[in-house]
């Protein structure tokens, strides 16, 4: 049974190469909106975080209806992928679209995603746009397309891919570069020849795997899926199969599809649609939900484990907690909790301590990515040093060990591969790459990568992309480098301008927000060396430059200018960190003063 009424995609772009854009535009233009009324959600858009990190994390779903064909458009996460996300996301879909900046080109941070997508076997179609700009070079974009999926081991079929020319912007889409538009029709028309339709049993006992979870304070957890076989109706009693093998019984009270950005209720869906449903309060991402008298499960996308662990406890520094909304034991747990239900690759374990947990998860990135969305809750806490989850194998103590995948351009390999030399990290392969990137792969161990990312980013300007993957676990050896501890002083006052994590190597993590602003003679944090330092968190304008002493060797580069070493330890309690906010800094300016 062919759904020829349904096309099912997954747009694949970098970050300002137009997506919002184009999806808006399709929107407008499929009759989804009334001509006067206005795009202001923009759902595509995820949430804050990803956008200022230039990755997306949560997958959304929009539908737009042209002509007869209803297209299911997915957002794919980028390439961060925590808990077999990327994947999961892209099995929903048949086909994918490539959108490519027509000045800029393909991108290396869309690697990751586009070569899943490649294994998948899915249809892509290479969308250029903003074919308006006037250092549009669509034709060496292109090719640098087709060189990307030739290395990505693309098929013959797959690199034989349409390509539309559009420009979101003005609502425009065609299919040679010289023909004539004022639509966006070309690109739905695209989309509906060369994307198969979803096809398979309609007949047969229904499946659907839950690939991702929702929550709604009103009906509880939502999930989302595509309907593999079968079809499913509002009130039915479903099967529930778990990961582990178990069978149990649900049922569903509400079903939606999609329509536009909204869901709408529906009484029945079929094979090929993407639904919501609603009424099993204990779903979870992964399980498949079937037919009653004939549960079968689909094949779920294997999670990989924790290796990363740090304790979240409840702030009690000497300057938190004083001004009243310190938030108590119960809503960290809570909050934590509630995470677990779609962040499938964290786990949350109780501690000795009744105010403190062990949060574990896929590497720093994962769990800073965590603690900044809790921050901006407005939860305050204090988080421990990131631990390295070791593991006794056959007797021996294990370590994990990632696969560490960067793309940097030519000028910082050199600076990458000393750098990573000292973290204990082995080349695997090295490939110039794509836009004078080049690509470097290693075997590193998780400890490795403590600390790394923000060195990374200072040491290639920013411009460098890293990415990491379970490796596996390998006997560990005994060779973790003793680091001294220095204490981060502001010797200027002045705003912190990027929203930064500043990661005190094996110390702790430090949050400085825009507009933050930070005293002369303030400690900012703590960290184990001199280079350590990010300086990119305080940018040049309103600066704050930060200085780190406390060991030897920062103590000789540059000595504290306000404070004493003494002095500044008194306002680190042991091994916890100072954070840095709002209320922490009043406090301190009280003192300083
Ligand atoms: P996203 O990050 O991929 O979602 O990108 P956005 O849709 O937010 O677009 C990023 C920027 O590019 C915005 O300033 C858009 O106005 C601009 N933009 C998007 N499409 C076009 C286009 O076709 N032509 C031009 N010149 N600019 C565009």
């Amino acid at each position: 049974f062919v759904r020829e009424d349904i096309r099912n995609i997954a747009i694949i772009a970098h970050v300002d190469h137009g997506k919002t854009t184009l999806v808006d535009g399709m929107l407008k233009q499929s009759g989804v909106f009334r001509a006067n009324e206005k795009v202001d959600e923009r759902v595509m858009d995820s949430n804050d975080i990803e956008r200022e990190r230039g990755i997306t994390i949560l997958s959304k779903n929009t539908a737009v209806y042209y002509k007869e064909t209803k297209i299911n458009i997915v957002d794919t996460p980028g390439h961060a992928d925590f808990g077999g996300e990327v994947e999961r996301v892209l099995k929903m879909v048949d086909g994918v679209l490539l959108l490519v900046d027509a000045f800029e080109g393909p991108m290396p941070q869309n690697r990751f995603v586009l070569k899943k997508a490649l294994e998948l076997k899915l249809k892509p179609i290479v969308v250029i746009n903003k074919i308006d700009r006037s250092d549009a070079r669509p034709n060496e974009v292109i090719d640098d397309v087709f060189e990307l999926f030739l290395e990505l081991g693309a098929d013959d079929e797959q690199l034989d891919f349409p390509i539309v020319y559009c420009s979101a912007r003005d609502g425009i889409a065609k299919t040679e570069l010289e023909d004539e538009s004022i639509s966006l029709e070309p690109l739905f028309n695209t989309i509906i020849e060369h994307v198969p339709a979803p096809q398979g049993f309609i007949d047969e006992p229904l499946q659907m795997l839950v690939t991702t979870i929702d929550s709604n304070e009103y009906v509880g957890r939502i999930a989302i899926g595509k309907i593999e076989r079968g079809r499913i109706r509002k009130n039915q009693q479903v099967a529930v199969c778990s990961t582990d093998g178990n069978i149990r019984n649900g049922k569903i009270v509400t079903l939606y599809t999609f329509n536009g950005l909204k869901r709408e209720e529906v009484e029945e869906a079929n094979l090929g649609d993407i639904v919501a449903i609603s009424g099993i309060a204990d779903i979870n991402i992964g399980e498949t939900i079937a037919d009653v008298q004939n549960p079968e499960a689909l094949p779920f996308v294997e999670i990989d484990e924790p290796t990363i662990s740090m304790t979240f406890s409840v702030n009690d520094s000497p300057f938190a907690g004083r001004e009243g909304d310190y938030v108590t034991t119960r809503h960290l747990r809570d909050r934590l909790l509630k995470e677990l239900d779609t962040n499938v690759s964290l786990r949350v374990n109780e501690t000795d301590s009744t105010d403190a947990f062990e949060v574990s998860g896929r590497g720093e990135l994962h769990l800073s990515i965590l603690i900044e969305t809790m921050r901006r809750e407005g939860y305050e806490f204090q988080v421990s040093r990131p631990r390295v989850i070791y593991k006794e194998i056959d007797g021996v103590l294990c370590e994990p060990i990632e696969y560490l995948t960067i793309d940097v351009p030519e000028e910082f390999v050199g600076v990458v591969i000393e750098k990573l030399g000292s973290r204990k990290a082995e080349m695997v392969n090295m490939a110039s790459a794509i836009n004078g990137y080049s690509r470097l792969e290693f075997k590193i161990p998780a400890r490795g990568l403590i600390g790394y990312r923000s060195e990374f980013l200072t040491d290639t300007k920013g411009n460098g992309i890293m990415n990491h993957i379970f490796y596996g676990y390998e006997p560990a050896k005994g060779d973790i480098p003793e680091r001294s501890r220095g204490v981060l002083v502001a010797f200027e006052t002045g705003e912190a301008v990027t929203y930064g994590l500043y990661n005190a190597q094996e110390r702790g993590t430090l949050f400085i927000g825009p507009g933050t602003p930070v005293y002369q003679g303030m400690i900012v944090g703590v960290c184990s060396r001199a280079e350590d330092i990010d300086v990119n968190v305080c940018k040049k304008k309103h600066v704050t430059n930060m200085r780190a002493a406390g060991s030897d060797e920062a103590l000789r580069l540059t000595p504290p200018v306000e404070l004493s070493l003494e002095q500044c330890l008194e306002f680190i309690a042991g091994d916890e960190l100072v954070e840095v906010t709002p209320k922490n800094v009043r406090m301190r300016k009280r003192i300083l003063d």
